[in-house]
């Protein structure tokens, strides 16, 4: 919608929609999952049933909620958005599923936060589309089975390894989700300036990409941060150089990592001489949520090779001293 009021900048998550791919084929990556899931969707809409509920696992930006809109789309269903932390009362996922119509697809992202009560309910929904309605309290409380429209569960999660195996039991498809190689971060990043209508030299693509921690939702962040820059301080164009001086402002360093990367590796080596450390001592000590540390910051660290997690805690490897520029003191634990 067109507006001239200059107060109505549209807020990030609306132009972050705007640059959410919408089909399958639009999709950048994940190779091997679009190929999957390609084929569980396919075989569904052949019989003419809802298919299997996916189960989507990742790192968060890397498509997870794109991905279920893409489903949706892909069934020419309607979607129903909710998340684990907002499933604190049964109740609260009874009147979501009861009112959801058959072929419906409904998105939990986090459905590892969900509350233990909720989750017990969603697993008879999952495999009978049933809700068992508990009414009144005590001794005197009955419950009323109520069916549901079939539907396909997709569930969203940063730590499959939290969920419960009933729960995981009752997806009939995980899928991986992986970071991103550079060059599909460049794709990535090349559509969404098209579609944003900013003037993006191939170097500058290649110069973001490389530093965007292997995520779609942190690379697109970065082309409207060099976006701001390029148009107050050059010619609104972007170049490798332009690119280069602005992620210098924003403290986004050579590899990708921001100031809270840095800040648990140089914790990790200064405060405890490389560790090994808990990773709650280490998300105390940079003064963060242990959850933020451990499943925002720390798969990219260990995927580039700077942290290693082992049984004793994390440990900081050869290369997060060399990155740092630090000495490793002499009986550094790798
Ligand atoms: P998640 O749910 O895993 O946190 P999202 O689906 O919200 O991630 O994706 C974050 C942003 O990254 C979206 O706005 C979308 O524009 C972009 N994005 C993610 N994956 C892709 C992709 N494969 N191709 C293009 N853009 C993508």
């Amino acid at each position: 919608e067109f507006t001239v009021d200059p107060h109505q900048v549209p807020a990030d998550a609306d132009v972050e929609a705007s640059l959410r791919p919408k089909s399958l084929a639009e999709f950048i990556g994940q190779p091997r999952v679009r190929e999957q899931l390609e084929l569980v969707l396919t075989g569904a809409k052949l019989r003419g049933v809802p298919p299997d509920h996916v189960l989507l696992a990742g790192p968060p930006g890397l498509g997870k909620t794109s991905l279920s809109m893409i489903i949706a789309a892909e069934l020419g269903a309607s979607i129903r958005l909710t998340s684990g932390p907002a499933l604190e009362r049964a109740g609260d996922l009874a009147a979501i599923l009861s009112n959801l119509v058959e072929g419906d697809v409904l998105f939990i992202d986090e459905i590892h936060r969900m509350a233990r009560p909720a989750e017990e309910m969603l697993y008879l929904a999952m495999e009978d589309f049933r809700v068992d309605i508990v009414v009144g309290k005590g001794p005197g409380a009955t419950s009323i089975p109520l069916d549901i429209a079939p539907f396909t569960l997709v569930g969203a999660t940063t730590r499959s390894g939290q969920l419960t195996s009933p729960l995981r039991d009752r997806f009939g498809f995980t899928a991986h989700m992986e970071f991103y190689a550079p060059e599909e971060l460049t794709q990535v990043i090349t559509r969404s300036a098209a579609i944003l209508g900013v003037q993006l030299r191939p170097d500058g693509a290649t110069e973001i990409a490389r530093r965007s921690r292997g995520t779609p939702r942190i690379a697109n962040r970065l082309l409207r941060r060099v976006r701001d820059f390029a148009d107050v301080r050059a010619d609104g164009s972007i170049t490798r150089e332009v690119a280069r001086a602005a992620l210098a402002v924003y403290e986004v360093d050579e590899l990708g990592l921001d100031r809270l990367d840095r800040s648990v590796l140089g914790v990790l080596c200064r405060t405890f001489g490389g560790g090994p450390v808990g990773i709650t001592s280490l998300a105390v000590a940079v003064g963060e949520e242990p959850s933020t540390v451990e499943e925002v910051c720390e798969p990219f660290l260990v995927r580039i090779g700077l942290l290693a997690r082992t049984r004793a805690g994390r440990v900081a490897t050869p290369a997060a001293w060399e990155h740092l520029r630090l000495t490793p003191p002499r009986n550094a634990p790798v």
